[in-house]
């Protein structure tokens, strides 16, 4: 069984097509700048050379009308037609109130996608883009929904509900959500199988560092608690976003600077973050810890205030699960940062929590990195959206 995993960004394409009998990417790729002049298609097939096609792409229609085309190439291509894919998993950011668990795509699914443009105005118009233009490309196929906001609709209301008028909840939905859904659950898994924990039971905090950063705490792989709300702004500091922040200041700026809440909520989740704190150095963790070691007290700030931060919400979601039995680290600074992880962890002692350098001193692999006498199995799991995807989408149409 063949599966094609898509993952539509306003401007981009990503996709993988995964071999289920073992799980192996068979081709994967890229499509940039659609919608804007210079669009390219980077098709990489597995142990083959690079492909790259540079033709316009006005929409995500032409966009998939070129992957199937590469998909089928005679030369670059993997696959003799498309009869091979089974089905077409598809990540979406937002199913807002409705939708918890992944669903084949229907009309009722691509209604509540429409509904939700509001809740994720960048990435739900092109997530169904994508739905449709595979449906125009392969009609017939089932395509399956898997929602970047699942995993975190099982929070309890007590976690979700945000201390506002309730009215607010009412007529537009406004509650906390979360996000990188799909890789907290697969991390979350992955940690109960690979540390041998208890599958009902096990209480897991999840470290997803990236550009884009959240921490979620499960209990047997249900999420109790995630640190991304409404939008992908709230909880950590990330790159460019400035994570928890009191409102008032988004008034103040306004105030003083003369800008509207929409230009100084762009500030909040494009020019803040590390690449803000450091006053400009960048967005990307290993120039703000070049810096640090360059002397950039700026630079040193920043980073101390997104360890910092990571591990008091690792103290939060202790409590909230009253325990912790594993904390994992996934994502670009999770998988790859052993000095990122040392120094999160060592706020941690008051919890048992005792990491080995030696077990540390490992990347992009699962691992445990904590020592034998650790009360708390510290991990690294390497995430895989696409592998959660393409699961998901097997399961729903097997
Ligand atoms: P992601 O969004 O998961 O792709 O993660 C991207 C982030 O991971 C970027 O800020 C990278 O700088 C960071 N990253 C990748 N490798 C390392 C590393 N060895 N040390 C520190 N940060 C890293």
């Amino acid at each position: 069984m063949k599966i094609l995993v898509v993952n539509c960004g306003s401007s981009s394409l990503k996709y993988q097509l995964i071999d289920m009998a073992d799980e192996s990417v068979i081709a994967k790729g890229l499509c940039e700048r659609i919608g804007i002049e210079g669009s390219k298609l980077t098709h990489q097939p597995a142990g083959k050379d690079k492909y790259v096609v540079e033709k316009p792409m006005p929409d995500h229609t032409v966009a998939i009308k070129m992957v199937m085309e590469a998909l089928q190439d005679a030369e670059h291509g993997v696959i003799a037609n498309t009869d091979e894919i089974s089905a077409i998993g598809h990540r979406v950011l937002h199913g807002g109130k409705i939708y918890s668990e992944s669903i084949v795509v229907d009309d009722d699914v691509k209604r509540v996608i429409r509904e939700c443009f509001d809740l994720g105005p960048l990435h739900n118009p092109a997530n169904l883009m994508g739905i449709e233009a595979c449906e125009a490309a392969m009609p017939g196929k089932p395509n399956v929904a898997v929602w970047d906001t699942g995993f975190g609709m099982a929070m309890p209301e007590k976690a979700y509900m945000y201390a506002i008028p309730h009215e607010y909840y009412e007529k537009y939905s406004i509650r906390r959500y979360g996000f990188h859904g799909t890789s907290h659950m697969f991390v979350s898994g992955e940690a109960i199988k690979f540390g041998g924990l208890d599958p009902e039971n096990a209480k897991v905090i999840v470290c997803h560092l990236g550009n884009g950063a959240s921490v979620s705490a499960s209990i047997g792989g249900k999420c109790v608690d995630t640190s991304m709300g409404l939008t992908p702004l709230e909880g950590l500091i990330m790159g460019t976003r400035s994570g928890d922040i009191d409102p008032a200041v988004v008034q103040f700026i306004c105030n003083k600077e003369g800008k509207d809440v929409n230009e100084v909520l762009n500030i909040l989740n494009k020019k803040s973050g590390v690449l803000g704190m450091s006053g400009g150095v960048s967005s990307d963790f290993r120039d703000i810890e070049a810096a640090k070691r360059e002397g950039n007290h700026l630079a040193e700030v920043a980073l101390d205030a997104f360890i910092y931060r990571v591990a008091k919400y690792i103290g939060a979601y202790t409590a909230a699960m009253n325990g912790v039995d594993a904390i994992a680290f996934t994502a670009g600074v999770g998988e790859n940062d052993k000095a990122s992880r040392k120094a999160i962890c060592s706020y941690l002692g008051y919890l048992g929590v005792e990491i080995d350098d030696e077990a540390n001193d490992v990347r992009g692999k699962n691992a445990v990195i904590s020592s034998a006498d650790s009360k708390v199995k510290v991990m690294l799991i390497p995430t895989n959206e696409e592998l959660a995807i393409a699961r998901e989408t097997k399961r729903l149409t097997e």
